[in-house]
């Protein structure tokens, strides 16, 4: 076994392996495009490209590929080789500047709602210099952002460092006042990633996982995740092989996968890696849910991504953790000294500012029809934004607001005057796990997206939220400078914590009660995809991109666009699963099952007259009233699911597959599911719940 030391970033075009094999004078020019974002220009882009291929041809690598994220949110690329013909029969391997600034896939079959009609369907890609090229299986792969020749984004990548540019200029603005001029300020983002493993044998019986990655049927296993044993629990052998060879792979990617464990539910892990900048920490999550389906399948498993592929237990996330640094700084953290927390205090209020006026954005960011089986469902956090602070900073608000004096938990007197302002204690104290967006010490985490969702949509959606809070403060203290700024600092935070009060809920999020309080203070809560969608198209929310130019009005239609016809397909294919799976698997056998309890009823009565048959009578009539409500549960579902796809507007699609389409599918599950507990095992067509999720 290799050391880890030598392993990690080895597949990796890092820093340091650009500062062994570039010119220096080459290395410096792109460590600023990297460092400070300045463009890079042709000259050094062809240095870097003869140095990346050079190693990675040393690495085995025979091809390269832009890699990079189109709308269906998954990464895609397509490898040409560095081969180059001489002429003379003999070939020579050769890599441009030009093929590593900018490729052109052919676009057509990309979903762009409608940006790009496909009879100029190229779009071309462009290398993004601040996520490190890497290679994966002989494939140099470098990190592109996606555009049409019209200069429109087509991928998730283009807006987010569009978003983080916006960040970086509002904050160096802020920051300005407090006499600090750092290169740049970047978001991080560390991503926690759940997932869930079973085995190949069970998968391969299951149509609904197969086509749609989760069971639309399957009654609740008969025990849950109630003795709370698999939680950290020691890692069985399978799995934790498979554990090794991922953070194996991983490390080689530079991705620095640090924590492993298995999570509340049956069959259910997670992994979280060592935060980066939110550009490379994205590309790294999405790496890392590549290579955990692929390698699974090494270990006779499959790992579903799905955020709820079993219903009744818990189902997947992706928190999303996330704060501003300047590279030295985190910007989140509360400092040492009283200027140091003013500058916490500002940012902080501009967090909660972001997220009060776009809750609806953020919540649309991870509306998707999987998440939509999550979010509010008891387990996750509810589709209600809110903001937990913990009760130390909760009260240094609380103070702020009221204009009351503020002891900490150490019983130290802070005056909360004009210039002397708390020094307090990093809370680490409280694990509120209920909040969707909690402060975590030093960061929050933004715990709605879901296990498969590509995280670039919310981030930046925070990133241009706060971009906004940050320039309106900067705006405000405009000229201002010493006591007159600090004074003017704390009067606008005051007033801004007082506006956002509302979004601040340090209770319980999984209680009945907290709808309605939400309700009562004027939060959103959008319940389905179908409902939280339409905010993106809000003229509140298109100026907002335009303002900070992180999308323009078509791309943000084309999104929603792009947004509403993968929910609507998604849940085309599984009512069409559905039905295929009643019609051709369940209705049979439970009709195989009911006519052989009605033949036994007749052969024991034949051979002994009189006999008691009274339990097997009333298991044939359960049995024949469930094939009843199956077979109108059905019809239902069929003539329903026929009106929904006949209609032309997506939107009013996406409205009946929400309100109609999936309760009559829970209804259609439900009455399969009952009479999975009493037909014999041996009919039943597929692996059930107990089968699939005690056994890897
Ligand atoms: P938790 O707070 O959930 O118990 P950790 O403190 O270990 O756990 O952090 C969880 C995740 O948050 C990790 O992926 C970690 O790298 C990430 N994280 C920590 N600090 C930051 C930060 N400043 N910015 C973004 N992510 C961070
Ligand atoms: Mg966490």
């Amino acid at each position: 076994m290799a050391k880890v030391s030598e392993i990690y970033g080895s597949m990796v075009f890092n820093e340091h392996t650009m500062q062994e094999r570039l010119p220096s004078a080459t290395y410096k020019s792109l460590l600023k495009t990297i460092k400070e974002g300045k463009p890079l220009d042709i000259e050094v882009a062809n240095v870097v490209a003869h140095a990346m291929k050079e190693w990675a041809i040393e690495k085995g690598a025979t091809h390269y590929t832009h890699w990079f994220q189109p709308l269906t949110g998954i990464t895609s690329e397509k490898h040409d080789s560095f081969l180059d013909p001489c002429g003379d029969g003999r070939a020579i391997m050769s890599f441009s500047g030009k093929e590593l600034i900018q490729g052109e896939p052919d676009a057509s079959s990309f979903p762009s709602g409608g940006l790009r009609a496909t009879f100029e369907a190229r779009g071309y890609t462009a290398w993004d210099p601040t996520s490190y090229a890497f290679i994966k299986d002989e494939v140099l792969c470098i990190p592109t952002a996606f555009c049409s020749y019209t200069g429109e984004a087509l991928d998730k990548k283009t807006p987010l460092l569009r978003s983080m540019s916006a960040i970086d200029e509002q904050a160096k603005r802020v920051l300005a006042l407090f006499g600090e001029k750092p290169l740049r300020v970047t978001t991080t983002v560390g991503a926690e990633q759940e997932y869930f493993l079973i085995s190949e044998k069970d998968y391969a019986q299951r149509q609904d996982l197969i086509m749609t990655g989760r069971t639309l049927f399957g009654y609740a296993p008969c025990k849950g995740q109630e003795l709370e044993e698999h939680y950290f629990g020691a890692i069985r052998p399978t799995v934790n092989e498979f554990m090794k060879e991922l953070d194996d792979e991983l490390w080689k990617l530079g991705v620095s996968a640090k924590t492993k464990h298995n999570e509340v539910a049956p069959a259910q892990h997670e992994l979280a890696p060592i935060f980066a900048n939110s550009n490379r920490g994205i590309d790294e999550n999405l790496l890392t849910m590549e290579k955990m389906r692929l390698l699974a399948s090494h270990y006779g498993l499959v790992c579903l991504q799905h955020e709820k592929p079993f219903e009744g237990i818990n189902g997947s996330g992706k928190h999303n953790n996330w704060s501003i640094s300047t590279g030295k700084t985190n910007l989140l953290e509360p400092g040492e000294s009283p200027m140091d927390n003013l500058r916490f205090l500002v940012f902080l209020t501009g967090v909660i500012q972001a997220v009060d006026d776009y809750q609806e954005l953020l919540r649309m960011s991870v509306a998707t029809a999987g998440n939509d089986h999550r979010l509010g469902a008891n387990e996750a956090p509810p589709a209600i934004i809110s903001m937990f602070l913990g009760d130390e900073l909760g009260a240094i608000v609380d103070a702020l607001i009221d204009d009351h004096e503020y002891t900490s938990a150490e019983k130290v007197a802070m005056d909360l005057g004009v210039s002397v302002l708390p020094n307090f204690l990093r809370d680490n104290t409280d694990r509120n796990r209920t909040s969707p967006f909690a402060f975590t010490g030093n960061k929050f985490e933004f715990r709605m997206p879901g296990s498969a969702v590509n995280l670039s949509d919310c981030n930046m959606i925070l990133n241009t939220a706060m971009a906004k809070s940050l320039k309106e403060f900067a705006d405000a203290m405009e000229g201002k400078a010493g006591e007159e700024f600090e004074a003017a600092a704390i009067a606008y935070i005051k007033d801004m914590l007082t506006k956002h009060q509302r979004i601040i809920f340090n209770g319980n999020g999984y209680s009945d009660e907290w709808p309605v309080e939400a309700e009562r203070r004027g939060l959103a809560n959008h319940r389905t995809t179908a409902d939280a969608l339409p905010c993106f198209v809000d003229p509140k929310s298109i100026a907002l991109f335009e303002e900070f130019g992180v999308l323009s009005e078509p791309e943000v239609r084309s999104r929603y666009e792009v947004k509403l016809e993968k929910y609507n397909k998604l849940v085309n294919i599984e009512a069409r699963t559905m039905k295929r799976m009643v019609r051709r698997a369940y209705l049979p056998a439970i009709n195989d099952y009911a006519a052989e309890v009605a033949s036994n009823i007749t052969t024991v009565k034949a051979a002994s007259a009189g006999a008691d048959m009274g339990q097997q009578e009333d298991l044939l009539k359960k049995l024949l009233a469930g094939i009843k409500e199956i077979n109108e549960q059905l019809i239902a579902l069929d003539e329903n699911h026929h009106a929904c796809v006949a209609l032309e507007d997506e939107q009013e699609q996406a409205n009946m597959n929400a309100h109609t389409i999936l309760p009559i599918m829970d209804k259609l599950r439900a009455a399969v599911d009952q009479m999975e507990i009493v037909t014999d095992r041996d009919h039943w067509p597929v692996p059930t719940y107990n089968d699939m999720l005690f056994y890897v």
